[in-house]
């Protein structure tokens, strides 16, 4: 009997049996393994942590973000609209928000505060629930 030895065309690290039987592949159709896979198409929501398509974290306009530590573009901790893009600059050693492109919408629910205790970056994209539940809260306060 022979194996079948699948390479991840990204790392070129040997698929296991698992990954090889119904490897995840790119948008080129190349097979790829399941920590490339992650890296490319999949991150965490930067308030619930729950792992999910890139695509489901849209930091697009209208979407929300969390802001989790004062940076230096003087907006302090909270979750912001995204009124346009870019809301964010790259800069050599660090980047910067935009103030004019982000809107405040809300504080840190306790939720945000937990997520900004174990925070790995000052701000960031949030799943399509945690956008919700934060636009629900704000939806009485709109009609005022
Ligand atoms: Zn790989
Ligand atoms: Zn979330």
């Amino acid at each position: 009997m022979t194996e079948v030895i699948v390479e991840c065309t990204h790392c070129d690290n040997v698929l296991d049996v698992e990954e090889a039987e119904s490897p995840e592949r790119d948008e080129d159709g190349d097979v790829i393994c399941d920590r490339c896979y992650e890296e490319l198409y999949r991150d965490d929501c930067s308030r619930c942590g729950e792992i999910v398509d890139k695509t489901d974290l849209p930091t697009g306009p209208d979407n929300l973000i969390i802001m989790m530590e004062e940076t230096d573009s003087d907006l302090p901790v909270g979750y912001y609209r995204v009124l346009r893009r870019p809301f964010f600059v790259d800069g050599m050693v660090c980047g910067w928000f935009l103030k004019d492109a982000l809107q405040r919408v809300a504080d840190l629910d306790k939720q945000g505060q937990y997520a900004a205790e174990n925070r790995y970056t000052a701000a960031g994209p949030m799943c399509r629930h945690c956008q919700a539940t934060i636009c629900a809260t704000q939806e009485p306060k709109d009609q005022q």
